[in-house]
């Protein structure tokens, strides 16, 4: 199996089991990388024999301690290749998500070492999500949708990177990670929401966008 197949269903795993109860499934693997659940659960036998997933049929399934520290290195290689892209490329912060899906599997960690130190060992990729270290430990932030953040004072902390679309609107608006909104009356049931950037600037999110922009509350 290409080393790349492996990598993608480590941090796919990584990536599911990260949310809520720290366990994963089939379906869920099945879902996430568009294949069919019996390719699934041939690879989780074959990556249960190297000792990176603990699995039972029927049971969820998670990444073994070993399993955590490759899909880590997978996600630091990620990172840190987009924000290369966006920093020493001119690329803007939606163009880099697919060119880093392929370029993690084959970059070495000696290009990498030297993009991480001459980027000055950065903490945070364009979209403001945690380079791991590399030890692989990633720092956790306390950020919420803003989908589902009561009124109040905000700062944009990271947006998810897979909607190129959404990140290319956003862009256009000038939205950054860092800047500072207010969030007045929240209407969820209109379905959009409407927030008070600096200079009395106005941004309205449908729900599905406000869904993929993430904020932690100020002091
Ligand atoms: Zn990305």
């Amino acid at each position: 199996m290409p080393s790349s197949t492996v990598e993608n269903y480590l941090k796919a795993i990584l990536h599911l089991q990260g949310e809520g109860r720290g366990s994963t499934t089939v379906g869920e693997i099945a879902r996430e990388l568009e294949v069919t659940p019996g390719t699934v659960t041939i690879m989780m036998r074959h990556l249960k024999e190297r000792g990176l997933v603990a699995y039972e049929p029927r049971r969820g399934l998670s990444l073994k301690p070993r399993g955590v520290v490759e899909a880590m290195k997978v996600v630091r290689r990620h990172r840190l290749i987009e924000l290369f892209l966006v920093e020493a490329m001119g690329l803007d912060w939606s163009e880099v998500h697919e060119e880093a899906e392929i370029l993690e599997h084959v970059i070495s960690d000696r290009l990498l070492d030297r993009i991480d130190e001459m980027l000055g060992n950065p903490t945070h990729d364009p979209h403001g999500d945690p380079i791991p270290d590399r030890r692989g430990i990633v720092a956790k932030d306390r950020a919420v949708p803003l989908g589902e953040a009561d009124a109040g004072r905000y700062r944009v902390v990271r947006v998810s990177d897979g909607d190129s679309a959404l990140l290319g609107w956003l862009n256009e608006k000038g939205l950054r990670i860092g800047e500072e909104i207010d969030l007045s009356h929240p209407d969820r049931a209109a379905g959009v929401l409407e927030v008070s950037r600096s200079g009395g600037k106005r941004l309205r999110l449908g729900a599905e966008a406000a869904g993929q922009v993430f904020v932690e509350a100020m002091g």
